[in-house]
């Protein structure tokens, strides 16, 4: 980016697109970015790169034409490599201590900042974020970083003095790493859902083998080159692609792996969560997929509630694992909700996402168009009214993309299966219900339990909603989002039930010390030494 890029705050509920600074910073970035594409990309074992044999192509959902990288198919033996070499690096980057840890964390997540604009516009190209949610996701990145350093240090490096039994014991409570963690990342936060994860790992002290998407690779080394940039040690910070079956399955399989955190699908990390765990207990946090709800009662703002919702259902496509997928509102005040919502669904521009005008880009590749396809074709023969949407656009450019349009589906039972399969696409359906009560049994009434919103104007309401949801992350009356736009050290996201594992969330004051285990010290006679 030229020395000329502003340095702004960018977060998911702030985002302006009026700043016409923000925009000319961010269409210089495209075209820088644009004559970066199609390069070669090496994983890093040991702080050496290294290639293979083979190619995988990293292809634009813009344009499948556009080659935005090639990465190497990693092997199970570029695997072990990178954990024998992770192993290696384990000792000296735990006795470095936390505090000079923070200081190269802290100088990467600057990195990153500078970077904004180059890493959104790259982003926008990999995965079709439009500008603001890829600028977004880059500076959410940098926050995830700064926000799990200060939680290091708020907690003094996890020691904590405990009582004792007697004057000639002194007894503490240290926190201390496990040794080498697994991190597999998600194509939808290409960024922060592979730097906050290494992130919390590397804080707490222990080493990384980094396997990001094969759907969006670039981010994830991306996010190594600037922590490389910061110092960060050979070989404690290690980069791997390729196949989830291959390369994902070693990291899995492999026992020289001491943790593991994965982002994604329900289906894959429930096979992570059975099998890591097959031959004896190892840490594993999975954060898994969501079909959240959104509930709006008679007493709502329906302005404010379809606003919300459009934003939540359709922003990024509807692939956010919080995005809001289902809604329930009470029959009285329906009618109104889908026509404000049906409204604001056709003024959503749907385009090349690095240009300014379009707000909605493509979805990440062609099985994710089949099944928006196939969702509408299954809707109208089960009875269901597209209120919006329902098409694909093919016409000009976008012929050369993945391109569905925002949709509203009314009329379908809500026990159908639309209502209950993360789709992972910009596909809404509204159920009509009496009461609130039946919508929270709705609501709840899943495997999932990642995000969900409500629009009501009665305290009471509010009251009972926030007893009773069961999911991880809730908002109330957000015009900004029904279910979406979390920030580090603002809102903690992770998912209950079939959602998450751990019941700690990332984001949050509580993620740092997952991955650490904790040793208890009693010291006769003299004070023990400094920890
Ligand atoms: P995915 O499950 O298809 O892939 C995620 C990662 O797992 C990729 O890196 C993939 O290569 C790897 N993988 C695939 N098979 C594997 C195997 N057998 N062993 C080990 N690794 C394997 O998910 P996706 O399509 O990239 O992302 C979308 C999903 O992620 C959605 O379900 C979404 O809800 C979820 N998600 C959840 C959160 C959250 O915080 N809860 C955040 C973002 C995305």
């Amino acid at each position: 980016m030229t020395a000329a890029a502003p340095r702004m705050k960018i977060s998911y509920a702030t985002l302006s697109a009026d700043d016409e600074q923000l925009q000319a910073a961010f269409d210089a970035a495209v075209g820088e970015a644009r004559a970066e594409l199609g390069r070669d990309y090496p994983m890093f074992i040991g702080g050496i790169e290294r290639t293979g044999d083979a190619w995988f192509e990293d292809r634009s959902p813009i344009d499948r034409e556009l080659l935005v990288a090639r990465f190497p198919v990693g092997t199970r033996q570029d695997v072990r490599d990178a954990i024998a070499a992770a192993r290696a690096a384990f000792p000296a980057w735990r006795d470095l201590g936390w505090r000079r840890r923070l200081e190269i964390i802290r100088s990467a997540a600057e990195l990153i900042s500078e970077r904004q604009f180059r890493y959104g516009a790259l982003m926008s190209f990999e995965v079709g974020k439009n500008r603001l949610e890829a600028l977004g996701d880059v500076e959410e990145t940098a926050d995830l970083l700064r926000y799990y350093a200060d939680q290091m240090e708020a907690h003094d490096g996890f020691v904590l003095p405990m009582g004792s039994l007697s004057e000639a014991e002194h007894t503490r409570s240290v926190l201390k790493p496990h040794g080498v963690w697994g991190v597999i990342s998600p194509f939808n936060f290409p960024m922060a859902l592979s730097g906050g994860p290494a992130a919390g790992a590397l804080i707490a002290g222990n080493t990384v083998v980094l396997k990001p998407s094969s759907d969006a690779p670039l981010l994830g080394w991306k996010f190594v080159e600037a922590m490389r940039e910061a110092g960060i040690p050979d070989g404690v910070l290690n980069f791997v692609t390729g196949p989830g079956d291959t390369v994902g399955a070693e990291l899995e399989e492999n026992p020289g792996i001491d943790g593991m955190v994965f982002t994604g699908s329900y289906e894959v990390g429930m096979r992570l969560y059975r099998g890591f765990t097959r031959d004896y207990p190892r840490p594993i946090i999975t954060e898994m997929g969501g079909k959240n709800p959104a509930i709006i009662t008679a007493s709502a703002d329906l302005d404010e509630a379809a606003e919300g919702v459009m934003r939540s259902a359709f922003g990024f496509d509807g692939q956010k694992c919080s995005a809001n997928s289902r809604v329930y509102v009470e029959r009285s005040v329906a009618p109104e909700f889908v026509r404000l919502l049906v409204e604001r669904a056709e003024r959503i521009v749907v385009g090349d996402p690095t240009r300014r005008e379009n707000w909605m880009g493509p979805v990440i590749n062609e099985r994710s168009l089949a099944k928006f396809r196939d969702a509408v074709a299954e809707a109208k023969q089960d009875g269901g009214t597209i209120a919006t949407g329902g098409r694909v656009l093919t016409d000009g450019d976008r012929g050369r993309g993945y391109f569905p349009t925002p949709t509203v589906v009314t009329g379908l039972p809500t026990s159908h299966r639309l209502f209950r399969d993360e789709l992972f696409v910009p596909f809404l359906v509204v159920g009509e219900v009496e009461s609130l009560d039946e919508a929270l049994r709705l609501a709840n009434d899943t495997e999932y339990g990642l995000t969900a919103g409500i629009f009501s104007h009665d305290r009471s309401e509010i009251t009972t909603f926030l007893n009773s949801i069961q999911a991880g992350v809730v908002y109330v009356n957000r015009r900004s989002g029904a279910t979406t736009g979390a920030w580090p050290g603002i809102q903690s996201f992770g998912g209950w039930k079939g959602s998450g594992s751990s019941g700690k969330s990332g984001l949050g004051p509580y993620y740092v010390q997952q991955f650490l285990r904790e040793q208890s010290q009693t010291v006769m006679g003299e004070e023990p030494p400094p920890a």
